[in-house]
């Protein structure tokens, strides 16, 4: 693109788009990235640099950019027709798709939608309804979420999430959920080792007290004529909090509790689905045993192509929503797009991609590459954390390794080593003081080895304020 071309349009950017979570006066005053073009794990700006896609442009994609198969999917059906309605029309990618989903989360139903935010909304109304019509709450129905949780940015989905520097705004507007502890083993109030770590030995024994902690949460409401309708969760990695990852057998013990209590389980897999958190399913929670009630599923949906997203729902639930016309127990729910045809057809040949041995093969290298090669980090003095989890890569950034104190959210040290991986070619986003490595599963030997560079040559670079 040509110089003039380049500034004509970062001057229409800057005088009329707004961009999300971004502080806008210090976007207005930077020269952002223009990015034109992507080829596998490669994304090209406006004037030809390269840079690597460390974060999968934010979770989304799986396969790379421009894979062949996926183009010619959306061809394909663009060649049919772009988008018809689900309103009182069935579409065959969308009923494929539905089949395959189906069959691989082991759920009966799905609702599609658009986004993470609103197939966690469609789950949050479904868990509402349907236990408001089978009765298994007394009063009105009540969640219970994980501390720190981020669940999407629509209403429902902002009161079920407990980031107060992103809620806090909106109390307002927002119904009141309860939140239980997140086994933060980094950060274990119980100065307990992780349960499956190596080192285990040289701390104190963990007695899951974060398990007996949810459960007194759970019970006490009960007891007091409060009772949870459901758990909400991000099974195996809680993202936007701090890429936090559970210890094995945490998921099926606070699974057990809640469907004990009667409790739905809600699983947000919008971030963790489609074999992100490695294992042989795709879904990260059905590969512990544990298949919920509602599984929220958006993001690699569509191999990162198109905005599309589904709910998944058991028979049971279905079930409460079916009857005479004038019953009116319809799902009053849906939006111009659902199981938009296009989507639909893009992420159903991502899931045959998935299911194919070069994809396993694929996600074994990379997680295996990950595990060698992050612990390089040690050298540096900031690095409090090093979680690995699959293909999903965080390091935690502190001020002090010793006694694990954060660095201060202002000083956006993260965003800082960011920064600087992005003028050696890596684009990723930091969650707060965690630099998250999440690359598409067709990174290759050599573009990993950039990617480790980059954040080793950073972090270099970094000299707390
Ligand atoms: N749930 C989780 C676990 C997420 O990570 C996100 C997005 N980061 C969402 C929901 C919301 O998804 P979206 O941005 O597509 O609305």
């Amino acid at each position: 693109m040509s110089k003039q071309g380049i500034r004509s349009v970062v001057a229409m950017d800057h005088a009329h788009v707004w961009h999300p979570f971004t502080q806008m006066r210090d976007w207005l005053g930077s020269r952002p990235i223009v990015l034109v073009s992507g080829k596998g794990s490669v994304l090209r700006d406006a004037n030809g640099k390269e840079y690597l896609d460390a974060n999968s442009s934010i979770w989304t994609n799986l396969h790379g950019h421009r894979h062949p198969r996926l183009d010619m999917a959306v061809r394909r059906q663009l060649a049919k027709v772009a988008h018809v309605s689900a309103l009182g029309f069935a579409n065959v990618p969308a009923s494929r798709l539905a089949s395959r989903l189906s069959r691989e989360a082991g759920l009966p139903k799905v609702f599609f939608s658009d986004d993470g935010s609103t197939a966690m909304e469609t789950a949050l109304k479904l868990a509402h309804e349907f236990t408001r019509r089978t009765r298994r709450a007394r009063a009105r129905t009540r969640f219970v979420s994980m501390e720190g949780a981020y669940h999407g940015d629509t209403v429902g989905a902002v009161s079920l999430g407990h980031i107060d520097l992103f809620h806090r705004a909106y109390g307002g507007l927002l119904f009141p959920t309860d939140s239980v502890m997140s086994p933060y083993c980094y950060r274990c109030p119980f100065n307990r080792a992780r349960p499956d770590a190596a080192d285990a030995r040289s701390y104190r024994k963990c007695n899951w007290e974060c398990v007996g902690r949810f459960e007194s949460v759970v019970t006490k409401a009960s007891r007091h004529g409060k009772a949870h309708a459901a758990f909400v969760y991000e099974p195996v990695v809680q993202g936007a909090a701090g890429m936090i990852m559970q210890p094995d057998g945490w998921l099926q013990r606070v699974a057990d509790i809640a469907r004990g209590h009667g409790l739905l389980l809600v699983a947000d897999e919008v971030m963790t689905g489609f074999g992100r958190t490695g294992g042989d399913g795709l879904f990260a929670g059905n590969n512990q045993d544990v298949v919920p009630d509602l599984l929220a599923v958006a993001k690699g949906l569509s191999g990162g192509y198109l905005p599309l997203a589904a709910t998944l729902a058991s028979q049971p639930i279905f079930d409460a929503f079916t009857g005479e016309y004038g019953e009116f127990k319809t799902f009053f729910h849906g939006h111009s797009y659902t199981a938009n045809p296009l989507g639909c057809a893009v992420a159903l040949e991502s899931m045959k991609l998935l299911s194919s041995k070069a994809s396993i093969r694929q996600r074994d290298l990379l997680a295996s590459w990950m595990q060698r090669d992050l612990p390089r980090l040690w050298r540096h003095d900031a690095v409090g954390d090093i979680r690995v989890e699959g293909t999903l890569g965080a390091v935690e950034l502190v001020r002090n390794r010793a006694t694990r104190q954060p660095f201060h959210l202002a000083e956006r040290v993260g965003a800082r080593v960011c920064d600087a991986m992005a003028r050696r070619g890596v684009l990723t986003r930091p969650v707060g003081n965690v630099v998250v490595l999440m690359p598409p599963y067709c990174t290759t030997a050599g573009q990993w080895g950039r990617i480790i560079e980059a954040i080793d040559d950073a972090m270099e670079e970094l000299s707390p304020a």
